[in-house]
């Protein structure tokens, strides 16, 4: 794919979207497209893509959900985010940061102009054994960086599913966790400095705020102390509500970070920018915490009767001395999660989802069905079947089986 390409008009506009702090845009019409692009290609080093291919490219991540972005940009370095993001305010068009797309929940994608990160910007800026810390550019990939830990006895113990691919932006952009969470917490516990630019293109550098330097801050003056003072005033407004409500759960990943703002967690912008998902700022470099490796590994399989069994267990295993993960189950059989008798009722709804249901639900309830009989040569999978005849058919085994209830 050439870079800074010219863009091809795909829909006469894109969607009214909200970006970094919430600020509403217009929406972007064909011609604006054009505009934007060109002056994009003019502004970075790296590559515009506004073809029709990137857009399809860029429209999904690993959720259902699908957004067309206006265009892609694929920033080389920092100063290149810094002039797309200034091309991007000016044309008053909202903006998305995106690593590897892993994301399940819709965070990749938006009617946006797309940065993405991990491209070009994936070096591991420095690796200090002596203070276990490394900094590193977004598009660093987790195993990339636990790897380089790796040969210094270290690792970055954060490892969701997708290690071999997600990137320490989108890790940051999630509050991602994994499964040696247990060993060193989730994302936001190892984050120490984040360097980011907020769509104003205010770059900071932030992390733990001391009185001292909050007030070295605020005396300097300009857009990064507004920011300080406005955050002040919304924790301390805010500080009886954020301590009673929000949980103290180990792996709450939703929402804004808003207890790291209080006092006694020393105001600390890095751990409350960590989960916000590029709706405050595109993170340009992060300085991360690396932990001691554990030389011996070994893994451990227990078997449980079902689900509940094994989350029972937990609490007592999470007391095991040296325990360094914990992966969910994975059940062999296909377990019916419906009781062995049903009642009338039930039998009733069934019948009703298999005449009336969308085609979705009488797959399900077919399944439902066969789970009930547990006869695997039950057809249940035709999401076209023809709705009377199913139905007939399930109400009638269903009927023989449990004939005395019905
Ligand atoms: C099969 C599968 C298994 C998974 N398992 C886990 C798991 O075990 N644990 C877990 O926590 N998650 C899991 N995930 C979710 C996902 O893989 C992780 O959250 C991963 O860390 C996302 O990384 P990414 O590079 O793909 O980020 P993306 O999906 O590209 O981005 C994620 C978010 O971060 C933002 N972002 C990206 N870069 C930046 C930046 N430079 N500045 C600001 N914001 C940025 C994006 O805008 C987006 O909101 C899984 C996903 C899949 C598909």
């Amino acid at each position: 794919m050439t870079s800074k390409t010219t863009p091809q008009a795909t829909s006469q506009t894109t969607p009214q979207a909200t970006s970094l702090a919430g600020h509403r845009h217009k929406p972007t019409r064909v011609e604006d497209r054009g505009r934007l692009a060109v002056d994009l290609a003019r502004a970075v080093r790296g590559e515009v893509r506004f073809d029709r291919g990137s857009q399809a490219l860029y429209a999904n991540d690993a959720s259902v959900f699908r957004q067309v972005p206006i265009g892609v940009v694929i920033p080389r370095d920092a100063d290149d985010v810094l002039a797309a993001l200034a091309v991007c305010r000016d044309h008053d068009v909202p903006v998305l940061a995106r690593g590897c797309g892993t994301g399940l929940a819709g965070q990749s994608v938006n009617a946006a102009v797309v940065f993405d990160f991990s491209k070009y910007m994936h070096q591991i800026v420095s690796l200090d054994a002596k203070t276990r810390t490394a900094r590193v550019q977004p598009g660093v990939i987790c195993d990339q960086l636990r790897g380089a830990a790796a040969e210094h006895g270290l690792t970055f113990s954060v490892d969701p599913a997708t290690h071999d691919r997600c990137t320490l932006g989108g890790m940051i952009g999630n509050n991602s966790c994994g499964t040696h969470s247990v060993m060193g917490g989730k994302t936001v516990d190892n984050v120490l400095e984040l360097d980011v630019v907020t769509y104003d293109g205010t770059r900071m550098t932030v992390g733990p705020t001391s009185p001292q330097e909050y007030e070295r801050i605020v005396a300097g003056g300009g857009r990064q102390a507004e920011i300080y003072q406005a955050l002040k005033a919304l924790a301390e407004r805010y500080e009886p509500l954020i301590r009673d409500k929000f949980p103290e759960v180990p792996r709450r990943v939703s929402g804004y970070n808003l207890p790291d703002l209080l006092p006694d967690k020393e105001f600390n912008l890095a751990r409350a920018l960590t989960g916000t998902e590029s709706t405050c700022v595109l993170v340009l470099e992060a300085k991360v915490r690396l932990l001691p490796d554990p030389p011996h590994h070994a893994l451990l399989v227990v078997g449980y009767a079902d689900a509940a069994a094994a989350a029972d267990h937990v609490p007592a295993l999470l007391q095991t001395q040296g325990l360094i993960g914990l992966i969910e189950c994975v059940t062999d059989e296909h377990e019916p999660p419906y009781p062995a008798k049903i009642t009338k009722d039930q039998v009733k709804k069934l019948t009703s989802a298999l005449r009336e249901g969308t085609p979705n639900r009488r797959r399900i309830a077919l399944q439902m069905v066969r789970d009930l009989l547990d006869e695997s040569s039950f057809d249940a999978s035709p999401a076209h079947a023809v709705p009377g005849p199913v139905a007939r058919t399930a109400a009638k085994v269903a009927g023989k089986l449990h004939g005395d209830d019905h």
